[in-house]
């Protein structure tokens, strides 16, 4: 393994690195380089879960990239889904470079960055399928491809050694109800030119078949509305304006009004229609307003497919939202599939609505088609492979089983050069095929309220051993002869708080550690380590035997 530092390549090899995203769903970050120049394809984030005690959002560590950011040529964003874009805001200013994206893409970025101060400066270009631009050695030509959000793109990288296609994320969607197909006649016409490599979404390539379409659901929710009596809440991703749209014409045929809760929905639509999308739909109805709509009149949509804390649903669902409330007669429709590693949080939610009466109707759950996935499915990935006739396949952009899911599905097509990155992988790409050829470290960061820190920063792991043993903080006031005073003791997590067992056991370490220091001599108690040290195993050998449990142990040491 090279050190970020010591990376040497040929310069005039092309290489390819996911630093993340390819092991993991979420924060994708890859780079391309040639000529010891770079261009680095989507930035985003990724959900922290129980891992990282207190932390959200993850974003990839920009330290390679930093380092050589004057040879950092540009950043592309392939569009707007939170684990492509999400992390630019906060990484831009270590990284520097200009950005290229699609309108919408553009439009949501300048929202984000606008979040975090000093973004000013950054350049954002909007480019348009079919758009050719060069950057340094990298000449870049984009395509339109059909996905959950408007204005996806697949990016063709040319280079003197040979073109790549990095198809971001995509389906084939015959009739999506907004925005572009992936066209057939484009991804052959590129793939005419010579496609030396195809690195791509491997979100479904364990799923048989094809995604189907949008309009599959926009059928399936306006069958399903006549099923249901009073008010309709669906959940769905914010960005995922063509459910929107879908959703808008369903209950338009059902004689319902549709109110959007929440800012980020507010956003999302607000920045579609800025870039000409959702003109045919009808107003919304202000969420202030729509008691005075009656219930079988109302689709209400709102964020929190995902069983995030703080998004819309959870929050009505726990009865934390100033007005909106969901009780017995209301529906909430889930239209959107779990990613995986949230079912925990999604059950949360659905356990709160069903404890106050809700009906709940989940993608397992109903006839009706009221989801399609955003990504490609084996056919569509092989249909990718017959327009673009790619030499080399590498797959990103998941977790390891489908990484390896659309590795064989490769091999199964007879491509000849196939590679499975690990995030780190430095991946050469040559007309004789891809091989891997060194690995850099790479990580991730998290995100607090006032400071980013590395993934494995103490504060994070010192959180997660509190969770798992408790705590016991032990304070000593000392003299030049010993204890001044009785030893404080306080303990969390680890017997019940606040009744006579806590005193008693407090009291039990507090002599233990009175005992313990009476062993030491007066050198040693002059020493602040030697004392802590002392009375740590101390109070730990009595824990150990009381409770079986190792707690988190702090020693706090006044002298006067
Ligand atoms: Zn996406």
């Amino acid at each position: 393994m090279s050190n970020s530092k010591n990376l040497v390549l040929n310069p005039k090899d092309l290489h390819f690195i996911p630093f993340s995203g390819s092991e993991e769903f979420g924060v994708n970050f890859n780079a391309y380089t040639i000529d010891n120049k770079w261009l680095a394809i989507d930035c985003g984030i990724g959900f922290a879960g129980h891992r990282f005690p207190g932390i959200d959002i993850l974003l990839p560590d920009p330290a390679f990239l930093e380092a050589r950011a004057k040879d950092l040529v540009g950043l592309i964003i392939t569009h707007a889904h939170e684990d492509h874009i999400g992390a630019v805001a906060y990484l831009w200013k270590r990284l520097g470079c200009p950005i290229y994206c699609s309108g919408f893409t553009a439009e949501i970025l300048k929202l984000k960055m606008a979040d975090i101060p000093g973004n000013d400066r950054a350049k954002i270009h909007v480019v348009r399928p079919g758009d050719q631009i060069k950057l340094g050695p990298f000449t870049c030509e984009f395509l339109a491809v059909a996905h959950s959000i408007p204005d996806a793109l697949a990016v063709g990288v040319e280079t003197s050694v040979g073109r790549v296609l990095h198809s971001g994320d995509w389906n084939m969607d015959p009739t999506p109800t907004l925005g572009d197909i992936t066209d057939e006649a484009l991804f052959r016409a590129y793939g005419d030119k010579g496609v030396l490599a195809y690195v791509g979404d491997s979100t479904n390539a364990d799923v048989p078949g094809r995604t189907g379409s949008e309009a599959d659901v926009e059928k399936g929710l306006g069958d399903l509305f006549p099923e249901i009596e009073g008010r309709i809440a669906i959940t769905l991703f914010a960005s995922n304006v063509g459910r929107v749209r879908s959703i808008c014409k369903a209950a338009k045929a059902n004689k319902r009004k549709v109110v959007l809760m929440g800012r980020s929905l507010h956003r999302m639509v607000g920045a579609a229609m800025e870039c000409g999308y959702l003109r045919d739909v009808p107003e919304f109805v202000d969420d202030r307003q729509m008691d005075k709509i009656k219930d079988e009149n109302l689709v209400i949509l709102m964020t929190g497919s995902q069983g995030e804390t703080n998004a819309m649903l959870s929050r009505v669902a726990r009865g934390e939202h100033p007005f909106m409330t969901l009780n017995k007669g209301d529906t909430v429709v889930f239209s959107a599939r779990p990613i995986p590693g949230n079912e925990e949080e999604i059950n949360a939610v659905k356990n709160n609505l069903a404890a106050s009466g809700v009906r709940v109707i989940g993608t397992g759950d109903t006839m009706h088609k009221i989801h399609i996935s955003g990504h490609p499915c084996r056919d569509e990935i092989l249909d990718m492979y017959r327009w673009v006739r790619p030499k080399i396949v590498i797959p990103v952009h998941g977790e390891r089983s489908q990484l390896e899911a659309q590795a064989r599905l490769a091999r199964e097509a007879q491509i000849s050069s196939v590679v499975v990155p690990t995030n780190g992988s430095v991946i050469r790409i040559a007309p004789e095929g891809a091989e891997i050829i060194d690995h850099i470290p790479t990580g991730v960061l998290a995100v607090e309220p006032n400071r980013i820190i590395p993934s494995g920063h103490v504060a994070i792991s010192a959180r997660r051993k509190m969770q798992f043993t408790g705590i016991i903080h032990i304070t000593l006031v000392l003299d030049d002869r010993g204890l001044a005073e009785d030893p404080q003791i306080t303990t969390m997590g680890l017997i019940d708080h606040g009744n006579e067992q806590e005193a008693a056991f407090e009291q039990d370490i507090a002599d233990e550690v009175e005992d313990a220091l009476a062993e030491l001599r007066d050198s040693e108690l002059s020493s602040n380590d030697k004392v802590a040290e002392q009375v740590r195993v101390a109070a730990r050998r009595l824990v150990s035997s009381e409770l079986g449990l190792k707690p988190k142990m702090s020693v706090h040491i006044v002298r006067v």
